[in-house]
């Protein structure tokens, strides 16, 4: 029998705007003082209310625009109740039936397969929510001995997207948080840095016999805070299931974490269902007009948005490939690193009428390896560059 491998990813990432979801709070993932950036509405006090931030609301519509998702001309806020420290009201407001985008595809551009570059991988929605607070568990001695709790994060606007269950392996999964991650930078809504917390991908992965419609079992892996861990998590846990399957016997519906020291995923806890979280509309925040097909009322002018998009990062790779004549994986050096770039269309400028391939490879070439490699050797940054 041969059992086939099924992904889907759910990804959050904190948006960068000024002020927090629904308070006047400065969003600040970088504050050191506990505690500093609250209120009384994102401390939940009884009788405040809470306000929609437009800026975080656009941002993710830019995203579903860059994805050619469908933007719905109405949305809603919905609250997702559980109860947990870290979320101070007893409810997370979030969205659950109407999204502010649905479908949509991102393709796994970053790959130097031109074949695996083509698959685009369909998005099944993206929404905003808030994100919670940070728990820190005191030790002494390998004993707990306090848990602290800093607030700052919480009501920071949080970005949630889910793709269909279409991909395959590690590999496609990593190839499409960082696709994700760059345009996500690219658009100047996250910084998406998964060691900061910035970005966080949860994987659900299951296996089903080839060709069978019918999917299997989902596992959910959570806390993965590097690509590495969700390639090397993701290919652990498909051959723990494939083990599990071929014994005869069934995979358990739950939610795992990965131990990147042991590389292995291990039981955190059975898994809750959407009836759990028992939503319901947000009672305190009117619904979204988010624009009128008429042209006339609506929070925002979608075509002003999409005309606005920034060259897209596997637009820009394609014509770099295209106009220069690089090969993809030099292309990828040049889309991840601006400043790089910058520079090598400016050389390449100066070329005028030496612009041929072999006189951009040798600027290519100097640029990525000589003065990168010299640039790293002294620990200097592009900002203190003096070229
Ligand atoms: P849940 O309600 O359990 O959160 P969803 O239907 O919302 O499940 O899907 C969550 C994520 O899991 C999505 O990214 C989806 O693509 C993926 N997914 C759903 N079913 C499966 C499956 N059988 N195998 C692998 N991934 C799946
Ligand atoms: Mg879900
Ligand atoms: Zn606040």
């Amino acid at each position: 029998m041969e059992w086939e491998p099924v992904i889907g990813l759910e990804i959050h990432a904190e948006l960068r705007t000024k002020t927090k979801m629904f308070c006047s709070c400065l969003n600040d993932p970088e504050e050191k003082i506990p505690n500093k950036n609250i209120c009384p509405v994102c401390l939940a006090h009884p009788g405040t209310l809470p306000t929609i931030n437009k800026k975080a609301v656009e941002e993710v519509i830019k995203v579903g625009l860059a994805l050619g998702s469908k933007i719905p001309e109405y949305s809603k806020f919905d609250r997702k109740n559980y109860f947990y420290p870290d979320l101070p009201k007893g409810y997370q407001i979030s969205q659950y039936d109407e999204p502010l985008c649905k479908g949509g595809a991102l393709p796994l551009y970053l790959s130097n397969d031109p074949e695996e570059r083509k698959k685009r991988i369909q998005i099944t929605r993206v929404h905003l929510e808030e994100d919670v607070g940070k728990i820190i568990h005191l030790t002494s001695q390998g004993k707990p001995t306090a848990t602290l709790i800093d607030y700052n994060r919480a009501g920071i606007p949080l970005m949630e997207l889910v793709t269909e269950p279409v991909m395959h392996s590690g590999r496609e999964a990593r190839l499409f948080a960082q696709g994700l991650q760059l345009l996500l930078r690219t658009l100047e809504v996250s910084k998406a840095n998964m060691e900061e917390g910035e970005m966080r991908c949860e994987v659900n992965i299951s296996l089903h016999q080839k060709g069978q419609e019918k999917l299997g079992t989902k596992v959910e892996i959570k806390n993965l805070n590097s690509f590495r861990a969700v390639e090397q998590a993701t290919d652990f846990e498909i051959e723990r299931q494939r083990e599990i399957l071929e014994k005869g016997e069934n995979v358990v519906q739950e939610t795992r974490g990965w131990d990147a020291k042991k590389g292995i995923t291990y039981h955190q806890r059975l898994k809750e269902g959407a009836q759990d979280y028992r939503y319901l509309p947000e009672p305190d925040l009117p619904p979204l007009h988010l624009y009128s097909r008429e042209k006339e009322g609506g929070l925002f002018l979608l075509e002003e948005l999409r005309k606005a998009l920034p060259e897209l990062p596997w637009e820009k790779k394609d014509r770099l490939m295209r106009e220069y004549n690089l090969t993809s994986l030099q292309a990828n050096l040049l889309i991840t690193e601006e400043k790089l770039l910058d520079f090598f269309q400016e050389v390449v400028k100066e070329l005028g009428a030496k612009k041929s391939s072999q006189f951009i490879s040798l600027a290519y070439n100097y640029l990525a390896t000589d003065l990168k490699g010299i640039m790293e050797a002294e620990r200097m940054s592009w900002e203190e560059l003096k070229i």
